[in-house]
């Protein structure tokens, strides 16, 4: 449980840090966000594909393909339903950014999705110690991002750097809401850590499929989309050292 924690707040850590480094006005290589978004784009559809959906059937059978819609679904929902513009990555577009309304909804859809990023931690923890491990990794490598994400979308939306710091820490407490969700659906029924962890599944599918791969798509540099098989790469090399050094 302390180790599930510890994850949190490392994911959280490295959130608020993305935030910061947009309200301290650090220069932050656009080429270094790309490569982690497709580093991250690449490691989680492989966790998806070769973990989470295989496991989220073998826990809950056929029903689990209803958890995993409504996971992916809800963050469709509260990302780009409700929301008029949002995407992954610091926010350059002012010009469609600039009511507070607009920024408050782009919070409110990466607060969900934050939130789920700490539900699959948990989940995953609550699980295995190895898949909780690559969840936790798939996570990390989008934080950084992530943090870029909101704060640049408060500054964008003329927000005071006050404000824009506040919703990075926010984010960061979406994820460990998420971590804190899962123990407290544990010990009231430990068949719903099955139901989080397949909404998860559905949740992490989204991330990769649609919040981080088509940053990919919109990038020029020709480099980032081969970065995407770099990270299937290192969700197998991960995969395989975590095994080797667990089972022997
Ligand atoms: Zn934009
Ligand atoms: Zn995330």
């Amino acid at each position: 449980m302390l180790l599930t924690i510890l994850f949190g707040f490392i994911a959280a850590a490295a959130e608020i840090l993305g935030g910061f480094l947009i309200i301290m006005k650090k220069e932050w290589p656009r080429k270094v966000q790309e490569y982690l978004i497709a580093l991250s784009a690449g490691f989680i559809l492989a966790l998806v594909l070769f973990e989470l959906i295989p496991e989220s059937l073998e826990l809950l059978g056929g029903t689990a393909s209803l958890y995993m819609i409504v996971g992916f679904g809800l963050l469709h929902f509260f990302e780009h339903t409700v929301v008029g513009h949002f995407h992954f990555g610091e926010e350059t577009h002012h010009d469609v950014m600039v009511s507070p309304v607009a920024s408050i909804s782009a919070f409110t859809g990466l607060f969900i999705h934050a939130f789920f990023d700490g539900l699959s931690i948990s989940a995953g923890m609550e699980f295995n110690f190895s898949i909780g491990l690559l969840i936790f990794i798939a996570v990390l490598l989008h934080k950084i991002p992530e943090g870029l994400t909101i704060a640049s979308i408060m500054l964008a939306a003329k927000q005071p750097r006050k404000n824009a710091m506040i919703a990075s820490v926010a984010i960061g407490v979406a994820t460990m809401l998420g971590i804190f969700t899962v123990y407290i659906l544990a010990s009231v029924d430990s068949k719903s850590v099955g139901i989080a962890f397949a909404l998860s599944a559905g949740a992490a599918l989204y991330v990769g499929a649609s919040d981080l791969i088509p940053e990919i798509n919109r990038s020029g540099n020709r480099i980032t989309p081969i970065i995407v098989f770099g990270g299937m790469l290192l969700f197998y090399i991960s995969k395989q050292l975590m095994e080797n050094l667990l089972l022997h």
